[in-house]
């Protein structure tokens, strides 16, 4: 397939921010594309070359890419950085730089989707002392067959700055209408993607197989399901009013979610944002296999911290230290933890996806076997709200979050929040009743005690409609002397030179990062805010939302991806929430 059809939809795409509009150029670009390759263009659609639990990076530098530029042009790597400092991103620097080339290739091989995506691949796949160079051959070869459109969007995928805005709805919606002609079959593929977790699989599933194929769709051990989640309720009383007189409460651990494959002696583990996290628990990798009765499983689980001597549940914090790639073995002897299982979706070839909670519950009993390192997560079936009372309390004085609270009778909604699942925590240690989960998008330069670290962060909300990271405030208290030295060490490497596209932000920082880490932070309340962008325009025009008094809880979310940050819904929900608070206390 010419890689230009692929060029035109996305030069087509970037052009609009409409969701119908996306989905007709997706449709168009669909039916033009051959069976084998459906799966690779959906990836490259969303920036990517696998699905994300794979972690296949791209991996390549601004500098690199500038390096290769100027290779396949003959302009001179200054030139090309003015051009990319005047505006625009890299890629669209190099349109125009490319326009302007002064020498001229006689043998210009086609450029296919197929011939890109290799090359991409072998990119990624590099490594070694070598791999610069060989990158940047790889990436010249390509730019010098390209037309300066095709070679904008080949940077902008290489360096990750491709934004089309779709939300894989969007790509759902559009794989429905181009292969099964009817837009309702989305929801079908919707459940083909929750328990997959890769777009490119169903896509390649429905084209080559049509409605069948995808209601055939099984779940395969080894590849991540994604995570069901749980509403936020504020007290007891919200609890019963939700769930009814008879439902099962759980100790909420502060620890990591963890979805466990298991098959003999292999597992595998994945993140709550379906990141391969094995190489951080060589521990459970080792032990967990004697535990389990079961040929092939998965399972889901929160890895807990503990203190060796007296067993208590430690902090979420406490499990950073694994967060490393060498010496981990000194990490697991240093902080060990306990696994605690509370849940079971696959058994021995079958789903238990459709199994009611009490089902699921009983089958993860007999499948782990209890020892000093596997636990099943402590449960209560509850009826009123004095149990729930007295068990929170049993829940906090063991060092958890609160309780979840799950309906007895109810599947497990891969993929979605829902109020089968609630939270509730104990202590609000805010008046919003929860704290933010944020992403770091710049940062300003430290005075006095902070000199040479990171002294403000400004943060950002999710904005998911348009696949943006809104700004909502800057945060400079909470931190301690180690929270400053560790987050300047993990965001010193996510600078960018240029704001990168996806943020938005009126205010200007010293320093800007890939939008990719997650902290939590609580505040007084939420605010009208001018300047900052987050949900704007959605209580009043021209205005956003943003957080009053905020601080950092300590917590630096690792295990949540950028798109797990909270949500302007989110953020509009609270706010909202505060209004009716102070309403029905008559303070407005
Ligand atoms: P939070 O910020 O409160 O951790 P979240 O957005 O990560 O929320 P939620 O679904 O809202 O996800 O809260 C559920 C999280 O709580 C799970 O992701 C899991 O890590 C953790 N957890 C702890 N104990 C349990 C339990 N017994 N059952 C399910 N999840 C649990």
């Amino acid at each position: 397939m010419e890689f230009s059809i692929l060029a035109d939809a996305f030069s087509k795409m970037e052009a609009t921010k409409k969701r119908l509009e996306l989905t007709q150029y997706l449709v168009e670009l669909f039916e033009k594309t051959p069976q084998d390759v459906i799966s690779k263009i959906v990836y490259l659609l969303q920036g990517k070359l696998r699905p994300d639990f794979e972690g296949v990076e791209l991996g390549v530098a601004e500098k690199l890419a500038i390096k290769a530029i100027s290779k396949s042009s003959g302009i001179p790597v200054k030139k090309i950085e003015s051009e990319y400092r005047k505006g625009g991103d890299l890629g669209y620097a190099a349109s125009v730089i490319l326009e302007q080339k002064t020498q001229t290739t006689f043998l210009m091989e086609d450029i296919t989707v197929e011939r890109v995506y290799e090359t991409l691949y072998k990119i990624a796949k590099l490594e070694g002392s070598r791999s610069q160079d060989m990158k940047m051959k790889y990436i010249s070869s390509l730019l010098n067959d390209a037309t300066p459109v095709e070679a904008s969007f080949i940077l902008k995928i290489l360096l990750g700055t491709l934004r089309l805005g779709i939300a894989e709805n969007t790509v759902m919606d559009a794989l429905a209408v181009a292969f099964t002609g009817n837009k309702e079959n989305r929801k079908v593929l919707e459940h083909a993607y929750n328990v997959s977790s890769d777009l490119g699989k169903v896509a390649e599933i429905v084209a080559k197989k049509g409605m069948d194929g995808v209601e055939k769709f099984e779940i395969s051990l080894f590849n991540p399901i994604r995570p069901m989640l749980a509403d936020r309720v504020k007290s007891e009383e919200e609890a019963v009013e939700k769930m009814g007189d008879r439902f099962a409460a759980e100790y909420k651990l502060d620890g990591e979610r963890v979805q466990l494959h298991v098959e003999g002696e292999r597992v595998v583990l994945f993140s709550r944002s379906l990141e391969n996290i094995s190489s951080y628990y060589p521990d459970i990798i080792e032990k967990i296999p004697k535990s389990i009765q079961a040929d092939k499983v998965i399972l889901e689980a929160e890895a807990v911290a503990i203190n060796e001597n007296t067993g208590e549940f430690l902090p979420f914090q406490e499990l950073m230290h694994r967060r490393r790639k060498y010496k981990i073995e000194k990490a697991v002897s240093k902080y060990p933890i306990t696994v605690n299982f509370f849940d079971v979706l696959y058994y021995n070839g079958k789903s238990c996806l459709d199994l009611g909670y009490e089902e699921r519950r009983n089958l993860l009993e007999k499948i782990v076997k209890e020892d000093e390192y596997a636990k099943h997560v402590p449960m209560s079936i509850v009826t009123n709200k004095n149990e729930i009372e007295e068990f929170l309390e049993n829940s906090i004085n063991s060092g958890c979050e609160g309780l979840m609270l799950k309906m007895l009778d109810k599947p497990y909604q891969a993929g979605s929040r829902g109020n089968y699942w609630l939270k509730l925590k104990r202590e609000y240690r805010n008046e919003l009743g929860d704290s933010l989960d944020l992403v770091v998008i710049g940062a300003f330069f430290g005075k006095g005690r902070r000199t040479g670290r990171y002294g403000t962060l400004l943060l950002a909300s999710y904005d998911d409609d348009q696949d943006m990271f809104t700004s909502i405030c800057k945060v400079g208290t909470g931190f301690t002397d180690e929270d400053l030295d560790q987050l300047y060490q993990i965001l010193s490497n996510k600078v960018t030179i240029k704001k990168n596209p996806r943020i938005d932000s009126e205010m200007e920082a010293d320093v800007w990062f890939e939008p990719e880490l997650v902290v939590e932070v609580v505040a007084s309340e939420i605010t009208l805010s001018p300047i900052h962008k987050a949900a704007r325009g959605a209580i009043r025009k021209d205005t956003g939302l943003a957080l009053r008094f905020p601080k950092f809880t300590g917590k630096i979310r690792v295990e949540k991806a950028a798109e797990d940050a909270s949500t302007n819904e989110e953020v509009l929900t609270l706010f909202k929430g505060q209004k009716k608070v102070a309403h029905d206390k008559n303070l407005i």
